[in-house]
């Protein structure tokens, strides 16, 4: 049996590649000081790697109180067994409340491995972390079983058809995955400083450690949509693959990216970089200009914290215009070229 009372802190794995933290890492951090001013705790970024010692004052700007470093030449590339047992070795040896992940290539392998070995449950995606009682609403009669200070992990569930808020009031730590860009890291302190905590809790090869022969780096020749300031976002409506020429002319004028609906990389116009939503990336651009997609749940989940948002739809029910700031009802074939010249001429005329 678990003493849970022992467990304290909120965790964040700060991963890096090439020795450089990852702005998913930062983006947890920011969600871990929420939850760490009302269980009157501490957040620690856990950073594994080899050579990365100089990473910690980063981690520090962005919030983290401690850094505890794992630092060791088996750990130079991202390898699921020697990191797996630098992380859950620090879990048993630190014993943290909650441990944040990021839902990322590396997040997806290492979370469920460690959580798997340390005998807790992990929420995978979610998109609301908050600290708070479970069950939410007290069972009558047995309102002394509620318990308080959870963390209350939300995520859509059964094909984003409903959303579901998870806890797991019985096990320690408290682990959660979130994918990058749902969080969002606090303006860096400069200056700022981390406690910083070695720890090596030695590392003997064994049959699970893979060797790497060669790490090929793929060539992307694809705009990061997670970066974009305004993007144009094109759905099953712009209704074929060379149509999609009006909306990057569109993006052109306003130094726009163009991204898509998932029924778009369905139908093999765009690739998968470049899709928005539950399955795609999450974004928060300045402006999102949605053209041809009707607003299904799961579209609107990756797209709707951002600032402005500008439909274009001949359909005046589409749930799409429930999230938009402004919405234009009529045929995109017309409209998205005229508002191009239009943007065109204000720019020539200044
Ligand atoms: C588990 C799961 C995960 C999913 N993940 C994602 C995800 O990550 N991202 C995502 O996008 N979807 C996702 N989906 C799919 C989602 O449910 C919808 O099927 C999809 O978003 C629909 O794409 P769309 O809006 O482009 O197409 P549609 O729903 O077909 O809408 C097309 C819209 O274009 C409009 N239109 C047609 N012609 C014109 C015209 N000439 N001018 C103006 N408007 C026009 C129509 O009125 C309609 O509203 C997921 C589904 C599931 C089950």
């Amino acid at each position: 049996m678990q003493n849970l009372e022992e467990y304290k802190g909120v965790f964040v794995f700060a991963q890096q590649l090439d020795n450089e933290v990852s702005g998913i890492a930062y983006e947890l951090l920011g969600k871990a000081k929420d939850l760490a001013a009302p269980l009157g705790a501490q957040v620690t970024a856990v950073l594994i790697g080899s050579g990365v010692e100089d990473q910690c004052d980063k981690l520090a700007e962005y919030g983290a109180d401690r850094v505890i470093l794992v630092d060791d030449p088996e750990l130079k590339e991202y390898r699921t067994e020697p990191y797996a047992h630098a992380l859950s070795s620090v879990i048993n040896e630190f014993k943290p409340e909650i441990v944040l992940v990021g839902a990322t290539a590396i997040g997806r392998d290492l979370g469920p491995t460690v959580s798997a070995r340390v005998a807790t449950g992990l929420t995978a995606d979610c998109t609301v972390l908050e600290i708070g009682d479970f069950p939410l609403v007290a069972i009558p009669g047995k309102e002394a079983e509620q318990k308080h200070n959870q963390l209350l992990m939300t995520r859509p569930a059964f094909g984003g058809n409903t959303i579901a808020t998870i806890a797991c009031p019985n096990n320690r730590p408290q682990m959660a995955t979130v994918r990058p860009g749902v969080m969002q890291k606090i303006d860096p302190i400069k200056g700022a400083k981390a406690e910083v905590v070695k720890y090596n809790p030695g590392f003997t090869p064994n049959n699970r450690y893979v060797s790497i022969k060669e790490v090929v780096k793929a060539v992307n020749d694809v705009a990061d949509i997670m970066d974009a300031k305004i993007l144009v976002s094109g759905g099953r409506g712009v209704g074929s693959a060379e149509n999609f020429k009006i909306l990057e002319d569109l993006a052109a004028v306003l130094g726009g990216t163009v991204s898509c609906s998932r029924a778009v990389v369905d139908s093999g116009w765009k690739p998968k970089e470049l899709q928005v939503g539950q399955t795609g990336k999450t974004v928060r651009p300045n402006v999102y200009f949605a053209i041809g997609i009707s607003g299904a749940i799961q579209h609107v989940a990756g797209m709707e914290e951002s600032d402005i948002i500008v439909a274009i739809n001949k359909d005046e029910d589409a749930p799409i215009f429930d999230v938009a700031d402004y919405g234009v009802v009529g045929d995109l074939n017309k409209i998205v070229p005229q508002l191009t010249e239009a943007i065109k001429a204000q720019i020539a005329a200044k």
